[in-house]
């Protein structure tokens, strides 16, 4: 029988360490402070900003959303985002992703400063996690999957990690970052062929798919470890990860729930990131 690994005892570790950390800060005059940059009304934007604050406010760091209406014109929003940027009060941003199809990220992905820019939207981090430099951010979400692995002790090294899904905010990183720790990583994605196959030899089996309980024991291994970072918000209000958990539990090792699992790490990780860019914003 496997075990649910839930994400609470993990975020309240990386809590507990960030509430010293800006215990500390504070004794020295410095007030963490986050700006939450929306675009639009979207319901996941608005449940993750909504934990957010509540995260912010447990760990006493200042947090202003900047709530912008959907239809903004890509000059005003690239003018909006460069105030919040240049107020210096300001130690890191969080831009809600993906943004209307109207704006071209291109043109404002390098805005945030990169030492601001504590959810991996600038490439300058983009790359960073890629080499494997951890002076940059990593995005939260692939991040609070692996502090999930290694609050939990998974032995990573030389085991075969299967990432399903391959986009920039949760499957690319997520697969570099298991590389670093030397996983022996498979990125899979819609094309895939024969992906039961692959998915079934995972040690670590990532699912990042968005298909509400996609993953059933079929694709498993016997006694793996399976994090689902699927977030499915069904009509009725109901919330599935992209696997199906009760029929996954038996025959995996450790398994993460949603609602509970790594969704509640991420605001944790997003606090701790503040932190390190108030920190960073010492040096500069
Ligand atoms: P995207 O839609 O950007 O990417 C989905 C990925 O899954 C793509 O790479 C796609 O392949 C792949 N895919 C789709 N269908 C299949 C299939 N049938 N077989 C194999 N691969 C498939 O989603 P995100 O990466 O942004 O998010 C993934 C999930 O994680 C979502 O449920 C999202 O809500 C959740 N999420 C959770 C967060 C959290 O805090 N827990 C934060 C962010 C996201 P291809 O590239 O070929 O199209």
């Amino acid at each position: 029988m496997g075990k649910l690994i839930k994400g609470k005892p993990v975020a309240d570790a990386i809590t507990l360490e960030v509430k010293k950390d800006v215990e500390h800060l504070k004794q020295n005059n410095i007030f963490p402070k986050l700006k939450i940059v929306r675009i639009g009304e979207r319901e996941d934007d608005i449940a993750y900003e909504r934990a957010a604050l509540k995260r912010m406010q447990t760990c006493d760091i200042a947090c202003e959303v900047v709530a912008l209406p959907a239809e903004i014109s890509q000059e005003d929003f690239i003018l909006k985002l460069k105030s919040v940027n240049d107020d210096k009060t300001v130690h890191g941003i969080l831009l809600f992703r993906p943004l209307p199809k109207h704006i071209d990220e291109d043109k404002v992905k390098y805005i945030i400063n990169a030492e601001k820019d504590i959810d991996c939207f600038n490439p300058i981090n983009v790359s960073k996690v890629m080499e494997g430099d951890e002076t940059g951010f990593s995005p939260c979400t692939p991040t609070a999957s692996m502090e999930i692995l290694k609050y939990y002790n998974v032995e990573i090294r030389g085991k075969l990690a299967v990432v399903v899904g391959r986009s920039m905010v949760v499957g690319k990183p997520l697969s570099m970052l298991l590389l670093k720790e030397d996983a022996t990583v498979l990125m899979c994605h819609s094309k895939t062929e024969n992906l039961k196959e692959l998915t079934s030899k995972a040690d670590i089996l990532i699912a990042a798919v968005g298909k509400a309980k996609m993953i059933t024991k079929d694709y498993i291994k016997q006694g793996s470890t399976v994090i689902d970072v699927g977030i499915n918000i069904e009509q009725d209000g109901n919330l599935f990860g992209d696997v199906n958990t009760d029929d996954c539990l038996e025959k995996s090792g450790l398994i993460t729930p949603v609602p509970l699992g790594v969704g509640s790490v991420t605001t944790a990780v997003l606090a701790k990131h503040l932190v390190k860019a108030t920190k960073l914003s010492i040096l500069y």
